[in-house]
């Protein structure tokens, strides 16, 4: 069976200045991850390769670096799936944690549940042996002071609704990262880790950690969304679009149709990536920019701004 990665590193406008530093580290990032399946390895420790390495890459709202909510805290989600048996494990909320994608897995492989959330979450992170860390980097925390200043600035009456505000801010937007595989033995799997919405509500959970929302694997595929996340909740676009390749659809007229679909309902700024069970990675999005890199086959690893 061929082998097939793509990732991706949000749906948004990317950061002026920090094009080739997002598009390396989505490189690196699937070459790390595209070597665990050309020496034979499953598509769900691939996707968590991938996921690590972005996840620790500050460029990247994910992990370290991830944005602060309207408190000034990083509250962040993760999700990873496979296709064997609909496996999940997906964490929301959870602080002080360096790599979420692996607390994820934990949920997966060690507990009979399928998401843990804040509090609980974090203690059971904490009884896996993950140590404390901070991922709140001085370049985020700039970034919120300026933002928050700005929205409060404002009269403060944005706070409950932010869209209208991120709508006029294009650039607060993006940086999550996903990944999608599928391995040798025909396996698919996704992973999808954020921070979430800038400036969000504290408690304010996305579509990242919610199987068929934000992050799916099932035979038919494995994807990742990003952009905004309620958007995705609201149509299940992940979920949506293995239905369409379940009935027949290619994978790229589905990943069209969904994402009209959430064009036409919404005017929604997402974008989605995902790999089919042949190995035919692919990326579309209805935002300016969404960073990805991927490769199939034997062949190399290759990155772009724009599908
Ligand atoms: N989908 C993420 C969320 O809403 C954010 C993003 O992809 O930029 O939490």
């Amino acid at each position: 069976m061929p082998v097939a990665l793509i990732a991706h590193g949000g749906a948004g406008r990317w950061r002026p200045g920090s094009d080739a530093d997002a598009l390396e580290g989505l490189r690196a990032a699937v070459t790390a991850g595209r070597s665990v399946l050309v020496r034979g390895g499953s598509a769900l420790d691939a996707v968590c390769a991938t996921v690590v390495l972005l996840e620790d890459n500050p460029v990247f709202n994910a992990g370290t670096g991830a944005v602060l909510n309207l408190d000034g805290a990083c509250e962040l989600d993760a999700c990873v799936m496979e296709s064997a048996q609909a496996r999940v494990g997906a964490v929301s909320g959870l602080q002080r944690v360096r790599n979420p994608i692996l607390v994820a897995r934990k949920v997966m492989e060690e507990t009979d549940h399928a998401l843990l959330t804040g509090e609980g979450a974090l203690r059971f992170a904490r009884a896996m042996g993950f140590g404390d860390h901070d991922p709140v980097t001085p370049d985020r925390q700039a970034d919120w002071r300026d933002k928050r200043a700005k929205l409060l600035g404002d009269g403060g009456g944005h706070t409950l609704r932010m869209r209208e505000f991120l709508r006029s801010h294009p650039e607060y937007a993006g940086g999550t990262v996903g990944a999608a595989a599928v391995d040798a033995n025909g396996l698919l799997a996704a992973a999808t880790s954020t921070g979430g919405v800038t400036l969000k509500l504290a408690g304010r959970v996305g579509d990242s950690p919610i199987p068929g929302a934000g992050n799916y694997a099932c035979a038919h595929l494995a994807a990742s969304a990003t952009g905004t996340g309620e958007f995705v909740l609201r149509s299940l676009a992940t979920r949506a679009m293995a239905e369409r390749v379940e009935r027949g659809m290619t994978l790229v007229a589905a990943m069209e149709e969904v994402l009209s679909a959430l064009g036409r309902d919404y005017d929604a700024d997402v974008g989605l990536i995902a790999v089919d069970a042949l190995g035919a990675p692919v990326a579309r999005h209805r935002t300016p920019d969404m960073p990805h890199a991927w490769f199939a086959g034997a062949g190399e690893p290759l990155a772009r701004m724009r599908a």
